[in-house]
């Protein structure tokens, strides 16, 4: 029972994230998860967001002051930075990726490179105009 309890939780975190198709934060995701699953605890959703991680089925940004915010991945190979408005809150794709370069600088220096993070604070054109 508990595997199949766990795969429904993974499904509805899933859902929700591939419905908002932009990076969500824990809160945002617990909100949602609760409509479906009332008694859920949070420390659940992180358990089966960890997993979902671990799966790369998901992706996580420190975005927004180190928040944390996690994103489905349309595929596996899939790689994406976002920027969030410090106004508006909306979420903007970077354009590309520019550490690659600079990892496999690393790399042939012999350093293993995990995972990387990119973090840029700022607000967008409409709140800037708005100034
Ligand atoms: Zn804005
Ligand atoms: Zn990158």
């Amino acid at each position: 029972m508990t595997n199949a309890r766990n795969t429904k939780q993974k499904q509805i975190i899933l859902s929700i994230l591939k419905e908002a198709d932009r990076p969500m934060s824990i809160n945002e995701i617990y909100v949602q998860v609760i409509i479906s699953l009332p008694k859920i605890a949070k420390s659940t959703i992180y358990r089966n967001i960890d997993i979902l991680l671990e799966q790369n089925l998901i992706d996580k940004y420190h975005l927004n002051d180190n928040e944390i915010f996690y994103r489905i991945k349309e595929n596996r190979n899939e790689h994406k930075h976002f920027v969030i408005c410090d106004g508006c809150k909306k979420v903007f794709d970077l354009p590309t990726c520019p550490i690659h370069d600079l990892e496999n600088a690393m790399e042939e220096e012999g350093f293993i490179i995990k995972d990387h993070q990119i973090q840029i604070s700022g607000i967008c054109k409409t709140c800037a105009q708005k100034q």
